[in-house]
């Protein structure tokens, strides 16, 4: 592979050229991700976007793009899910919802904050970090972990933001925040 990083990016429904974006103005090269071939590339990294995961889900299932997306991120492919891309690998749902990837080992809950506090926007801890902009937009939150997930962010004693070996799962988003942190950080790990 060359030096300039090549990340797929989910792009069947929601916020992905808002993350596209983000990974060209860091140097990087954005794939997009909308049907079951173009999973069969190559790529460094993949981030699954916010929006709406129900639609997103279908889709995917629909696509038959389920399995081989769930297949790589077991076999190692570095992924960063981000509000609804957090809800599809969530290996569990709150209320009973069944999952989509089910890869992150951790139970998350959706629209967890009511509508009142559908958005809001928050200057919280990062960790590796420090302090930076989290915008929730009828976010979910994640209820609890298993052994092995590193917990990298809370906000009022919620946990907005996880790590699992090669998955990452974000409660907010970062692509709106003007901080290049987070997908600096991702690009890290996409080696
Ligand atoms: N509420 C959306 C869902 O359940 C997630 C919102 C978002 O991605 N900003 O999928």
């Amino acid at each position: 592979m060359g030096a300039v990083k090549k990340i797929a990016v989910l792009s069947v429904q929601g916020a992905f050229a808002e993350q596209e974006k983000r990974i060209e103005d860091l140097g990087a090269e954005c794939i997009e991700i909308r049907q079951k071939a173009d999973l069969m590339q190559d790529f460094d990294g993949m981030i699954l976007p916010g929006g709406e995961s129900t639609v997103q889900g279908k889709l995917l299932t629909e696509l038959g793009m389920l399995e081989p997306l769930r297949d790589r991120i077991r076999s190692g492919l570095p992924v960063l899910g981000t509000c609804a891309g957090l809800i599809l690998l969530a290996g569990e749902l709150g209320g009973g919802e069944h999952g989509w990837l089910g890869t992150l080992p951790v139970r998350v809950r959706r629209n967890a904050y009511g509508r009142q506090l559908g958005s809001f926007h928050v200057r919280e801890v990062f960790q590796g970090i420090g302090r930076i902009p989290m915008t929730f937009i009828r976010a979910p939150y994640v209820e609890s972990v298993t052994e092995g997930v590193e917990i990298l962010a809370t906000v009022d004693n919620r946990i907005v933001a996880v790590r699992y070996a090669n998955q990452i799962g974000i409660a907010f988003h970062p692509e709106l925040d003007e901080d290049e942190s987070i997908h600096k950080m991702f690009l890290s790990i996409c080696l």
